[in-house]
């Protein structure tokens, strides 16, 4: 019988540095497993010399497949890549940057050989060397991101998980444009096994997120996986007419009752400008669905593949 194939998507971006290690370690764990495998190296559009480290590593083991795209695309759409060419009847996403630990893989393949669970997801327990601000965030982000979605997104959640076949399917069958992968995994649902492990630094290298990227990350993730500040905007909105409503009849009778003695500019401008500004924000708000929709609409293509040494790859998807 032949062995299963482990195909292991590997999201590249300016990672020169960090690719000649993390190959070194991933083919001294998968060689040692018992199934064979094959190494996706997406070159994410990198302006360092990732590309020709990739070449040079691919030239000389035939396990490697590597797809350069004509631009930075981002990790969603490298990743999007990984799924619609690999191959195999397992599949994983690593990071190059040995954040997400190759000696987790024999684990990993145990637990899904077992046929308990259709995939081994990974989560960091401790957020060891990352600034304690953006750790506070994170939680937060996490607790309400549950809160208002029925996507199930776990705290201290990786990308890196190994799937079934059945799931990568369900996961390419995904087509939107705005991905939010951490969204997706919880969303299309499938047995799950958790596997925690303590926050591991990078190698080699630098992160390619700053305080500003994770924000507009966590909003692109509520805005993709949860209706609710829209709702909320509406519920705002019916809130102050109601309010207002009242407001009104106090009025009238205080001048029926009282008369009219003029006073209170100033707060009325406070209330003017308060509602003026919420107005806007809940628009602001309405604002950002509507452009995913318009970019979703355009029907663009999630990645472009610039260059490949597989002929058969999907070039363009
Ligand atoms: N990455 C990518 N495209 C990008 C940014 C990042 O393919 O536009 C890759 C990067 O090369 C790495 C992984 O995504 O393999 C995670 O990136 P990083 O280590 O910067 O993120 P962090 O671990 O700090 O969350
Ligand atoms: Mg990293």
């Amino acid at each position: 019988m032949d062995k299963l194939l482990l195909s292991l998507i590997v999201p590249c971006y300016n990672e020169e540095e960090a690719l000649p290690l993390f190959y070194k370690e991933a083919v001294c764990v998968l060689s040692k497993m018992d199934c064979d495998y094959e190494l996706l190296f997406i070159n994410d559009g990198s302006s360092d010399g990732t590309l020709e480290v990739i070449r040079s590593l691919s030239s000389k083991d035939g396990h490697i497949r590597y797809f350069s795209f004509s631009r930075n695309f981002g990790k969603e759409a490298a990743m999007y890549a990984g799924f619609c060419n690999a191959r195999g009847d397992f599949v994983a996403v690593m990071d190059a940057d040995m954040q997400d630990p190759p000696s987790l893989l024999p684990q990993m393949m145990e637990l899904i050989a077992s046929g308990e669970y259709d995939s081994v997801a990974t989560r960091r327990v401790s957020r060891k060397g990352e600034p304690p601000i953006r750790s506070w965030f994170a939680r937060k982000f996490y607790r309400l991101i549950n809160r208002i979605s029925d996507a199930d997104i776990v705290d201290g959640a990786r990308d890196f998980r190994l799937m079934k076949r059945e799931m990568v399917d369900s996961i390419v069958a995904m087509g939107e444009y705005n991905r939010f992968s951490k969204g997706i995994f919880g969303w299309i649902g499938y047995r799950t096994c958790w596997l925690p492990y303590e926050n591991v630094e990078r190698v080699a290298g630098e992160t390619k997120w700053n305080f500003w990227k994770l924000c507009k990350y966590a909003i692109d993730g509520i805005i993709n996986f949860s209706e609710t500040p829209l709702n909320i905007a509406s519920y705002f909105g019916m809130g102050m007419t109601m309010v207002a409503f009242l407001f009104l009849i106090f009025i009238v009778i205080r001048r029926v009752c009282f008369g009219d003695p003029v006073a209170g500019w100033a707060s009325t401008m406070c209330v003017i400008i308060f509602i003026g500004g919420l107005q806007m924000f809940c628009v602001g708000v309405i604002g950002r669905y509507i452009a995913k929709t318009y970019t979703e609409s355009k029907h663009r293509p999630h990645y472009i593949i610039a260059e490949s040494n597989d002929e058969a790859a999907k070039k363009i998807g």
